[in-house]
């Protein structure tokens, strides 16, 4: 169900169970602000998502609270993971949903990273 983005971040999401432990992940890469694992449902042979580790529910958000260290921190992981799982050599696709209409499910920010097959068009109409 997609979740309305403009709420406050409510910490029981299944992002933040993961970061707290609370369930288990296929971890790609950990740094001292985010965390990579395996997409449970992969919808591409590379199918990984980043998140930061602070409590922020959408791009937007974490753009305007984060720290500067969070904010690099971020960017570099993404990129990283990008290179760990060979999508880096072959192109790749990133893709953050932020609310209702962009079909957002989970409530922490998360930017997936697609690759490992041709992506296709960036929309469908
Ligand atoms: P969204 O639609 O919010 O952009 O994407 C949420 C993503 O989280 C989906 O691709 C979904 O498969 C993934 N997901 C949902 N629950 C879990 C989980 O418990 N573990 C992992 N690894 N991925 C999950």
């Amino acid at each position: 169900m997609p979740i309305d983005h403009t709420q406050p971040y409510d910490d029981s999401n299944i992002f933040a169970r993961i970061l707290r432990g609370e369930l288990p992940n296929k971890t790609v890469l950990e740094t001292e602000h985010s965390l990579a694992f395996h997409d449970i449902n992969p919808l591409a042979p590379i199918h990984v998502l980043v998140i930061p580790k602070g409590a922020y529910v959408s791009w937007d958000d974490f753009s305007a609270r984060a720290s500067d260290a969070e904010l690099a921190d971020f960017s570099r992981a993404i990129g990283e993971v990008a290179r760990q799982v060979g999508a880096s050599a072959q192109g790749y696709r990133l893709l953050a949903n932020a609310g209702k209409r962009a079909g957002q499910e989970v409530p922490h920010l998360h930017v997936h990273v697609f690759g490992g097959q041709p992506l296709g068009p960036m929309l469908a109409r």
